[in-house]
């Protein structure tokens, strides 16, 4: 028995590769056969991944490795740059990660990225996925990689009832089964090429899948309904304030974030009410009250509202709006947190999407 198992494992992965043989995606931080894999793009593009989608991810990978060709030049980059190339990608904590972590890859290993996972884990923004995936990738070893895709693949194939939240570290036990003693790089990433191209998650194309034979569900119209997942809880609405403060010159007031949540060391618009603060709103104000009107100015409430879904919430934003004389922004100044910015050098800050948003929204203010 523990024999015909191993054939069905020996022969799902030989045809797995087989099919990635011919059907691979082309990926700018992938290896083209028969080439070795550039260790630093396959670590820079794990981290971009981190919860962004590979079309999302591709033209930031260009536009960083057209910039910083090397470790060693991404560690020696201002965070600024890094940041303001960064921006739209998200989670912008991972940026400040990979600039520690490529600072700690440049001076402590000589800028040759880690051949060891415990050593990768220790590194800012490596997590055990990430260091799973760079070890098998970039150096080919025999590492159980398991991303969302790869979950999906083992649940259909086992047709796994219970749902994915509690079945993890079944799916985890099974795939280790499964990995082969040679091609580990490009056993990894045919999984995740099945996952993207053929196993995809509502309506998988079971003709074309070439591990059909070892799948419970295959062909099966049910299949699309699998992983099965616990019902989903609805996300919590949040309100905010964000202000929008125009100087005489038609700059906008930017406050870089500090804080260490979301946005951190991101370039906003001034707000209150949403970001875990102990004073949370509980709706979207109608009047600006004494508290809410940041610096004392009398601000006006724009008409238009801007919705925006973050992982865990639901914001409502209401913008407010005052255009400031030039006496009173030199007072404001003095508080080092903000500074006024140009429309045109707005392409040199780190912007998160939300905030664009509001000001792409409100464009017509901005002169
Ligand atoms: Fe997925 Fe269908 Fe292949 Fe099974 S046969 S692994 S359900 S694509």
């Amino acid at each position: 028995m523990a024999e015909k198992n191993e054939d069905k494992y020996k022969q799902f992965s030989n045809k797995l590769l087989d099919w990635y043989d011919i059907r691979r995606r082309t990926l700018p931080w992938r290896a083209a056969p028969g080439e070795i894999s550039n260790p630093y793009f396959v670590l820079l593009s794990e981290i971009m991944l981190q919860q962004t989608v590979v079309v999302t991810v591709i033209p930031y990978f260009f536009r960083f490795v057209k910039k910083w060709p090397t470790i060693n030049q991404l560690a020696k980059a201002d965070f600024n740059e890094i940041a303001s190339l960064w921006a739209g990608l998200g989670y912008y904590r991972r940026a400040k990660n990979l600039h520690e972590t490529a600072k700690l890859i440049s001076t402590k290993y000589n800028g040759l990225i880690p051949n060891n996972k415990e050593v990768l884990l220790s590194l800012p923004g490596v997590g055990e996925y990430t260091a799973t995936a760079i070890m098998a990738i970039a150096f080919d070893k025999k590492e159980n990689v398991v991303d969302g895709n790869i979950e999906r693949i083992f649940s259909r194939l086992y047709k796994i009832e219970e749902p994915l939240e509690h079945s993890k570290k079944k799916i985890r036990t099974l795939s280790n089964k499964y990995l082969p003693c040679k091609r580990n790089g490009d056993y990894a990433q045919s999984l995740m090429d099945l996952g993207s191209l053929v196993c995809i998650p509502r309506a998988p194309r079971c003709k074309s899948c070439p591990v059909i034979f070892a799948c419970k569900l295959g062909g099966r119209s049910e299949a699309g309904l699998y992983p099965k997942r616990l019902p989903k809880k609805s996300k919590e609405q949040r309100y905010g304030m964000f202000y929008l403060l125009i100087d005489n010159e038609g700059s906008v007031l930017f406050r870089t974030n500090k804080n260490e949540r979301l946005f951190a060391n991101m370039d906003v618009l001034p707000s209150v009410g949403w970001n875990g603060e102990k004073e949370n709103l509980k709706t979207s104000p109608k009047i600006i009250s004494k508290d809410l009107a940041l610096f004392n100015l009398d601000w006006e409430i724009l008409e238009t509202k801007i919705n925006h879904v973050f992982t865990h919430f639901k914001l409502d934003c209401t913008v407010v709006f005052f255009r400031i004389n030039k006496k009173m922004t030199k007072n404001l100044l003095i508080n080092k947190e903000y500074r006024f910015v140009k429309k045109k050098d707005f392409n040199q800050l780190a912007i998160p999407s939300l905030i664009n948003k509001i000001l792409t929204t409100f464009e017509d203010k901005i002169y």
